[in-house]
């Protein structure tokens, strides 16, 4: 893990201190106007300065070089000239606003975009938060800051127009956010050209003198600026239809998903294929896809016309910030491996189109009951309420359908098809079997995080479970010495830390006091800190005339005797 000293503690660098502590950092500081700073790249691996770019060169010329330490800026329009005398040099800046250091906190840990440029230590930083880094090198550096300030600073200016236009309405601004986000989540989908509206985009000369009458002198050239951008824009507008036609017969695919950003284009795009008698299937994910989402995306290439899967990262399930911001992110790589196994179309949607407000948790959530208080819920509290949230949300989106689930993790499994009955969604679940590695291995999107050692330590769980498969194949039907059999796999392991071993009825996932009928195996432990799980299932019958068991009927006579842990 890196040490890290700052200079420069205004918002920038106050948000940088306390995201980088929060990936687990250790923070030496961040000294500020006044304090000595000679000594600042000394005992530490990167020295960060968050300085205003005018006073970045004189900074990084009065600290002494110190050998291995990067010396690194967070500015967006400077290059690595800057940062001289020292001879290891780096650049990491968001692009994301940090309007105080509270939200900067929160929002440099949320999967932002970051230009680095110079030492590969901005990379690994950039990591370490969960973000993604974008190479921009020296020469580029003024276009993409211009871009960057254009995106965020005028948008944000614009709005402020928007509300002084508005204020005679006395509609406030809440109303035309609406719809700015809907215009940009449209720019998200289609591109700024095909998704230019209005007036400008319409040469409707009439309706544009009326605004310039009532919008008064002082407003007027900032309007007319923007007329003069929609203008150019519409000059620029291609030919051709909103939604491309991907053509075809029901099946067909062309390897290449649509990606859809907003959650109205998601909805429309299925409603559309519905209405021509297209049968959808629907593969929620949240991304760093691999052979076993793939495995889902081909099932429902099979079995429907239209298959749409989705790549969204969901805060609300993640109980460990760390887990959460370590989450691998590759949106270009899954719309490969998706398009490879069939899907039509890929809605990947930003957080604040899922949840507007978000870091404010939404007013609304889904609890679903029973199945979800024992095993990774009691582990994991609040997770399957995010998973029940985000399921809904996106059934709700998708509409009638098929949607495909991984056993691998089996019990939000069950927790989806309960909800899916209970709130009488549309929607068929259908499960199915986890994929796994020559070796036994479940893919994970996690097993990319283990190292070498790591990797042979989590072949544990599958031995824990195969354990667990070996005494009931003896003939043991107490729960208690199967669960025995298996932690003792799980104990033994180097490099695990076991969190639960359970054998379970499968319906109930409930712990019975004698195993018939279809019983569930799980298994849950952290490996070189990724927290692993995987399962297995096996039908059993009751053991001979123990327990009263009658032979004709043991899953009657198991669902009689079951207890809740
Ligand atoms: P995730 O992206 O981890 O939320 O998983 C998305 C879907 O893929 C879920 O339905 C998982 O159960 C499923 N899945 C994950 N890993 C596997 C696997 N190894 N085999 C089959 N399905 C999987």
């Amino acid at each position: 893990m890196f040490s890290v000293r700052l200079i420069g503690p205004g918002r920038a660098g106050r948000a940088m201190a306390a995201a980088l502590a929060d990936a687990g950092c250790d923070v030496r500081g961040l000294l500020g106007r006044g304090e000595d700073v000679t000594g600042a790249a000394e005992g530490v691996d990167v020295l960060l300065l968050c300085t205003p770019d005018r006073a970045l060169a004189e900074v990084a010329a009065s600290v002494r070089p110190a050998a291995g330490t990067v010396v690194a800026h967070l500015s967006g329009a400077s290059g690595l000239g800057v940062l001289a005398p020292h001879p290891r040099r780096a650049s990491l800046h968001p692009l994301a606003p940090i309007p105080s250091a509270e939200v900067g906190r929160v929002r440099l840990r949320s999967g932002v975009t970051f230009a680095v440029a110079g030492d590969p230590v901005a990379r690994e930083l950039v990591a370490l938060l969960g973000g993604r880094a974008v190479e921009v090198d020296d020469a580029e550096r003024t276009a993409y800051h211009a871009a960057a300030c254009v995106a965020s600073n005028h948008l944000v200016a614009l709005m402020g127009q928007v509300e002084r236009i508005a204020a005679s309405t006395g509609l406030g601004l809440d109303p035309f956010l609406g719809l700015a986000r809907s215009a940009l989540a449209d720019v998200a989908d289609l591109g700024p050209a095909r998704a230019l509206t209005g007036p400008a985009a319409r040469r409707d000369e009439e309706t544009l003198d009326r605004h310039r009458a009532v919008v008064g002198p002082e407003e007027r050239p900032l309007y007319d600026a923007g007329v003069a951008l929609a203008r150019r824009l519409a000059g620029q507008a291609p030919a051709g239809p909103v939604v491309p036609d991907r053509g075809g017969a029901p099946g067909h695919r062309t390897g290449r998903p649509r990606v859809v950003r907003s959650a109205s284009a998601f909805a429309a795009a299925l409603d559309a294929a519905r209405a021509e008698g297209r049968s959808v299937g629907l593969v929620p994910t949240m991304g760093a896809l691999h052979a076993g989402h793939q495995a889902l995306v081909a099932r429902a290439a099979a079995e429907c016309d239209v298959v749409a899967a989705t790549v969204f990262v969901n805060p609300l399930q993640f109980d460990d910030p760390a887990d959460l911001a370590a989450y691998h992110r590759d949106l270009p790589a899954d719309l490969a491996l998706a398009g490879e196994a069939g899907a039509d179309l890929v809605f990947a949607p930003g957080v604040e189109e899922m949840y507007p407000g978000f870091p404010s948790p939404p007013a609304t959530t889904v609890h679903v009951a029973g199945v979800t208080e024992v095993l990774e819920g009691r582990s994991r509290p609040g997770h399957f309420d995010g998973v029940a949230t985000v399921v809904t949300k996106l059934f709700a989106l998708a509409g009638r359908c098929r949607a495909y689930f991984g056993e691998k993790d089996f019990q939000q499994l069950a927790v989806v098809r309960r909800l899916a009955a209970d709130l009488s969604l549309p929607v068929e679940v259908v499960g199915c079997p986890t994929v796994r590695e020559p070796d036994g291995l479940a893919l994970s999107s996690r097993n990319v995080r283990l190292g070498p050692e790591g990797r042979g330590a989590a072949l544990a769980l599958r031995g824990s479970l195969d354990a667990g498969l070996a005494a009931l194949a003896a003939g043991e039907r107490c729960p208690g010495a199967v669960r025995a059999a298996m932690e003792a796999v799980l104990e033994s392991a180097p490099l695990v830390t076991p969190d639960y071993a359970e054998v379970v009825d499968a319906g109930t996932l409930r712990v019975p006091e004698v195993l018939a009928g279809e019983v569930r195996l799980l298994v849950a432990a952290v490996v070189e800190g990724v927290r692993l799980i995987d399962n297995d299932g096996t039908t059993v019958a009751a053991p001979a005339g123990g327990s009263g068991a009658g032979g004709d009927e043991p899953r009657q006579l198991v669902l009689t005797t079951r207890e809740e842990r």
